[in-house]
């Protein structure tokens, strides 16, 4: 499989920020091809990782987690972001973490159709796939895209074409033995003989589907459910991935948040980074990882700026199917969200929960402030 990795010796030096944040001096040679620094000012983070919970969570077949892989490798000084794609590398190839690559909730037709993004602070770019079938670390070809397209957004079986002539393994199926018996269960409880009376067939898919979570069947996380994940090191390079199942038992094509940038994910080398998991139509409407690294910029904390977004979905939630008793949305929905010094915070529209970070002091589960 082909894995480009980070950028180039020639892309770093350009990287006024990276050279001031590591205490490097510009080569002679090259003094006079750089920009004039405005005062360069050593930039100093205290290096952190923030992801959903499930970024502390799974192994696949090795000792550490997501964060606790991320956070190794960008310490060691590995690229910023394929310090995080080897992180979420791991989410993607556990079968069981069933919101993401290998193994997650397939579409309404049982197929695995998966989203993705990855964006880097310091080279300003960023690539994404969407309703991409047949490989199972969808935010490694999202980074291809990145760095060997001039494009941003490959989809369906264009983006799988894309991947197999970049040396990707592509697979007939990516269901694991549990999706299918998921996937299976819910075909057969959407059956309309089991609902007489019932004339909203989306309904019932939806119904049936939060039926299997109240059984412990699905787990909430993951009837959603993805990994974001973002990471700023010593230097103060920032990047970001969300990559993802989407939906399960989405209707065939569609697509959610995850790999539309602003939305599922946002970063901004100078100022931090936001991502997502939950209702990615709730985000799309409102772009708000995008608003929450604006939030960043004009200087309020992660906290702040991620509260300020979840009010932002809950004015613009109208709609009575979405709204519950009291008048409240009444889906889920969570924000990870990191500044360039290495603060973080995780906001949710409602309910409990932790999220995961990693710093110097190792991993930890860091209750979500929530709105509701
Ligand atoms: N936001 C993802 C989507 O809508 C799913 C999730 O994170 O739960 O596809």
């Amino acid at each position: 499989m082909s894995k480009p990795t980070g950028y180039s010796r020639r892309d770093f030096i350009k990287t006024g920020s990276a050279a001031a944040g590591l205490g490097l001096a510009a080569p002679a040679a090259l003094a006079g091809a750089l920009p004039e620094a405005p005062g360069v000012i050593p930039r100093r983070s205290r290096p952190a990782v923030v992801s959903s919970g499930n970024g502390h969570q799974y192994r696949h077949d090795g000792d550490l987690t997501c964060v606790e892989t991320v956070f190794q490798r960008m310490t060691q000084g590995d690229d910023i972001l394929d310090s995080v794609i080897a992180g979420v590398r791991i989410n993607e190839l556990d079968p069981g973490d069933t919101s993401v690559g290998y193994g997650g909730l397939p579409n309404g037709d049982g197929v695995v159709q998966l989203d993705a993004s990855v964006m880097h602070g310091p080279m300003k770019r960023a690539g994404s796939v969407a309703c991409l079938e047949g490989v199972r670390t969808p935010a490694a070809v999202a980074r291809a895209v990145m760095h060997e397209t001039d494009h941003h957004l490959l989809v369906g079986p264009d983006a799988q074409r894309f991947a197999r002539n970049m040396g990707f393994t592509i697979e007939d199926d990516l269901n694991s033995d549990v999706s299918r018996a998921r996937w299976l269960d819910w075909r057969r409880r959407t059956d309309p003989s089991r609902w007489p009376g019932e004339d909203d067939p989306q309904r019932i898919g939806f119904l049936s589907g939060m039926e299997m979570v109240e059984e412990g069947l699905i787990d909430a996380e993951h009837y959603w459910g993805t990994i974001n994940c973002n990471a700023v090191n010593a230097a103060g390079e920032i990047a970001g991935c969300t990559t993802t199942s989407g939906l399960a038992w989405k209707i065939p094509g569609r697509v959610g948040d995850s790999p539309i940038l602003g939305a599922g994910l946002y970063v901004d080398g100078e100022v931090g980074a936001a991502g997502s998991t939950g209702r990615g139509e709730a985000n799309l409407y409102n772009l708000t990882s995008f608003l929450i690294v604006e939030n960043l910029r004009r200087g309020m904390t992660p906290l702040d700026a991620g509260m300020d977004a979840i009010r932002r979905i809950q004015q613009n939630t109208i709609e009575p199917r979405l709204l519950n008793e009291q008048g409240e949305p009444n889906f889920g929905i969570r924000f990870y969200i990191l500044n360039a010094a290495g603060e973080h915070a995780g906001v949710t529209l409602r309910g409990g929960g932790n999220y995961a970070i990693c710093t110097e002091n190792g991993p930890e589960m860091v209750p979500f402030e929530s709105l509701l």
